[in-house]
């Protein structure tokens, strides 16, 4: 049994390098290369994870497909658990096809595929008994991680003995706070990027955001701040770790390698700011190397 579990979804990348424009409607363009990359929220937060040298199983759906096939190979070969990765008899693996500008942005076109199937009320009780942290990443992306489902699976993980993390993404249906309230009462600790802060709760200061949603949970929030680092309240008011100074050349996946440094300091038992320091220095590897989890060393180097 792994030390965290980690349910949220999964995708493969494919990267098409590079496109200044798409060709006209029947046309066709060559480029340089075509790259393959492991991602989306859970895929990425357990790939950190191990690189990190915590043992993680990755909870959630790909197609019966050799997308998914590639994919359990990839997350094997980084020393993620796939025991509990369902496979999907019909629908295909998510996959995201990326046009790489020649300045880096990235415009993407993705589908979510078989993690759409992936149901929470499915997840037998006996995975929940037994690991250290159970995360959920990827709420509002994945319509069957409904706060309720949520709730209970951390209901669960609690009566477990586990330590419960909740982490979400752009809210694209503005369902909010309502809908994520059950999620967030039962969380140990809920972390969220600025923006996803403002429009759950319509502040921007983020002393603000982070009183708002503590109303709704005994647990501690970690508001990231991007450039700036991330932050949380304490007894004694606000705490500010600011992020590691380096030169970033691509921030994709900064969130998700936040969140595997700030989970692996709490499994290696640091107190909360050292955990979230922890997450500041492994997303700035991440904001250093290309794609999400590439410039991430592996535990047995120095991180
Ligand atoms: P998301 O990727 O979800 O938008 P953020 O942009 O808030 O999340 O980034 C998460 C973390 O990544 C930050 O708390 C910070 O530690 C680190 N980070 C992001 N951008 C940079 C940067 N330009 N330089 C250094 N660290 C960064």
């Amino acid at each position: 049994m792994a030390e965290v579990l980690c349910f949220g979804n999964l995708q493969l990348d494919i990267l098409c390098r590079t496109v200044t424009d798409l060709p006209p409607p029947g046309g066709i363009r060559m480029i340089e290369a075509v790259d393959f990359a492991l991602s989306g929220n859970g895929g990425s937060v357990a790939v950190v994870l191990a690189r990190l040298g915590v043992s993680v199983d990755l909870a959630g759906c790909s197609g019966a497909d050799v997308i998914g096939d590639q994919f359990r190979a990839m997350l094997t070969a980084e020393g993620v658990g796939v025991e509990k990765l369902r496979r999907h008899p019909a629908a295909g693996t998510g996959t995201s096809v990326i046009a790489l500008a020649p300045n880096g942005e990235r415009s993407i076109v993705f589908v979510n595929g078989a993690n759409e199937a992936f149901n929470l009320d499915e997840v037998p009780d006996g995975w929940l008994h037994g690991p250290r942290l159970v995360a959920v990443t990827s709420v509002f992306v994945l319509p069957q991680f409904t706060g309720e489902k949520v709730a209970r699976l951390f209901r669960c993980a609690h009566a477990g003995g586990a330590r419960t993390l909740l982490n979400i993404c752009w809210d694209n249906e503005g369902r909010g706070l309502p809908f994520l309230a059950p999620a967030l009462a039962e969380s140990d600790y809920f972390v969220l990027n600025h923006d996803e802060g403002r429009q759950l709760t319509g502040h921007d200061a983020p002393g603000l955001i982070l009183d708002r949603l503590l109303e709704r949970t005994a647990g501690a929030v970690v508001l990231t701040l991007g450039a700036e680092g991330c932050c949380f309240r304490t007894e004694s008011g606000m705490e500010r770790i600011p992020a590691i100074p380096v030169r970033a050349s691509d921030t994709t996946g900064a969130g998700d390698s936040f969140v595997a440094g700030f989970i692996a300091g709490l499994i290696r038992g640091l107190p909360l700011a050292e955990s979230a320091q922890f997450g500041c220095k492994v997303a700035a590897y991440a904001v250093t190397g290309p794609g999400a989890y590439a410039g991430i060393p592996r535990h047995k180097e120095e991180v």
